[in-house]
């Protein structure tokens, strides 16, 4: 694949990439039964290249290669440290190519290169991260209970791991997948998704350059409905990790069901930002304008909701309309763009009836500029919905695109009710100077992550994740290391002689 990067700190170009291949069992390969699909460019709209389409044949061959390599080969059974050194290198490898990647991202995504950037040089330190934790962290117990008997506990990988992702912040995403899968010992099959391959085979490439043994990581391209299901219906799989929609998690847990494998759920999300009348101003504004436009709108964790105290409304509204105009929407390649294309157009169809469903249920509409020469991409320009209510749709369903729904409030106890009645529980934020208050809300707004006076920043060793139709289970530190890319098993050792009933034994 080729893309190669013009200048490492300034504009990036649109370059024409190779075909896309699948990766299985250590080599690039097309699809058993030849079959293709187009890879398009949301900046333009125009085919980029063409990808492999592995099919339930395929993702049958990869699975075999996994099995193979956690069964027969030497990764499971090498020394943690040595495992350590794979994972570390491929962290190096990344770093080395984060522009090469970024670059690629953007393309692929229409996300701004100065975030995909960002996003490529966390990726790196996913792996650094779990090198490190794995290291460290995971060891089991032992349970002296008495003189008789000594129990310890040991961790397991469980196996081959299926893992299911999304196209927005692909990359990262599946980074954030692959690194705790690997680093505890499993075997794995990435399952990217059909709207943002091209990252997932440099990933591969990495990987492969890495030195990591042949079967140890394979990457499936292909259609949920074909190639994700097929890995969802594999026997030899373990375990599911996915992240994207909650309609499409829901279809997985009961597919996975059948073969009692092991799931872990990272879904859409509706998330409030609640600003009091007492927050910092001017930082709650900044944080309400960056959850929601960063990332093209496109983010799980974006506040879609924004709650105003009523005292503050009017100047908080005026100061968003100010910035909604002023945000910067253009080429994705640019380093001063703040918004790009939406990943496709069958999105941007869905986020534009969104704002037509909001001027029906009585919404006022405020909206930035989309300039005239880029207008053959998908944008939706960073949309305002003024006077909200929390009834509305577009204040209940996941419209994932920079629209921001602007609700007012008057009590603590109003905006806390507003907040838990939606059917996501993702993420929360509550800006206040008031320490009980903040506290307060945070503790009963019903989300799986809350953030008081702070944007998204957070320690990688916290659970990720959400409640509700959010998800089930958490990514991040410990948790993805326990709980679900390793199985606890328990050694019961006898180190007396303890009473042991002597079924059918003759009396002397
Ligand atoms: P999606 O559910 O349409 O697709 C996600 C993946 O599932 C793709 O790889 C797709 O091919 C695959 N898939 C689809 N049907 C399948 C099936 N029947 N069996 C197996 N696999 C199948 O999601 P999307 O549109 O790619 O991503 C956007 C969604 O992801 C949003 O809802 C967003 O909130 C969510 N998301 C959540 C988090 C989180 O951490 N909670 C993070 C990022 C994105």
């Amino acid at each position: 694949m080729e893309s190669k990067v013009v200048d490492q700190k300034g504009k990036a170009e649109h370059k024409k990439v190779d075909d896309v291949k699948l990766y299985i069992d250590g080599e690039f390969v097309d699809g058993k039964a030849g079959a293709t699909f187009e890879n398009v460019n949301p900046f333009t709209n125009e085919v980029t290249n063409r990808v492999a389409e592995g099919r339930e044949e395929d993702m049958d061959l990869a699975v075999a290669a996994a099995k193979n390599a956690f069964k027969n080969g030497p990764w499971g059974k090498m020394k943690l440290a040595d495992r350590m050194k794979y994972i570390n290198k491929i962290a190096d490898l990344i770093d080395e190519e984060v522009e090469e990647i970024a670059v690629l991202e953007s393309l692929d995504t229409g996300l701004p290169i100065s975030q995909t950037r960002k996003m490529t040089a966390r990726a790196a330190e996913n792996f650094r991260f779990y090198a490190r934790m794995v290291q460290s962290k995971l060891h089991g117990d032992a349970y002296a209970v008495d003189d008789e008997f000594i129990n310890y506990t040991v961790y397991k990988p469980v196996g081959v791991v299926g893992l299911i992702t999304p196209w927005n912040a692909p990359f990262m995403l599946e980074t954030w997948k692959v690194a705790p899968a690997l680093a505890t010992g499993n075997t794995v099959i990435l399952k990217p998704a059909e709207l943002s391959p091209l990252t997932a085979n440099k990933l591969a490439e990495v990987i492969d350059k890495a030195g990591v043994p042949e079967g140890v990581f394979n990457v499936v391209h292909g259609f949920g409905e074909t190639a994700g299901a097929s890995l969802v219906a594999n026997e030899d799989v373990a375990a599911i990790s996915f992240t994207g929609e909650t309609v499409t998690g829901s279809t997985i847990i009961k597919n996975a069901a059948d073969s009692l494998k092991k799931t872990s759920m990272e879904l859409g999300g509706k998330s409030p930002l609640i600003v009091f009348d007492d927050a910092d101003f001017d930082r709650a504004l900044d944080a309400a304008v960056w959850g929601i436009f960063s990332f093209n709108g496109e983010r799980c964790t974006a506040n879609s909701r924004v709650f105003l105290h009523k005292n503050i409304k009017d100047k908080f509204v005026e100061a968003l309309k100010e910035r909604v105009t002023n945000i910067k929407v253009g080429d994705p390649m640019d380093t001063s763009t703040q918004l790009g294309p939406l990943i496709d157009k069958g999105h941007f169809d869905k986020v534009t009836e969104y704002i037509e469903v909001a001027k029906h249920e009585g919404c006022e509409v405020i909206q930035g500029e989309v300039p005239e020469e880029v207008k053959a991409g998908n944008f939706v320009p960073p949309t305002l919905l003024l006077n909200a209510t929390n009834d509305m749709k577009v204040a209940q369903e996941e419209i994932f695109g920079p629209v921001m729904a602007v609700i007012e409030f008057e009590t603590e106890e109003e905006v806390i009710e507003a907040a838990n009645d939606v059917k996501y529980g993702l993420a929360g934020y509550v800006w206040t100077n008031d320490i009980k208050r903040g506290h307060r809300v945070a503790q009963a707004v019903e989300v799986g992550m809350l953030w008081i006076n702070a944007q998204n920043v957070r320690d990688l060793r916290v659970p990720f994740g959400g409640t509700k139709a959010s998800g089930i289970g958490r990514e991040g530190g410990y948790y993805a290391m326990f709980e679900f890319y390793t199985e606890p098993k328990v050694i019961h050792v006898a180190i007396g002689d303890h009473h042991i009933p002597q079924f059918g034994k003759k009396k002397n």
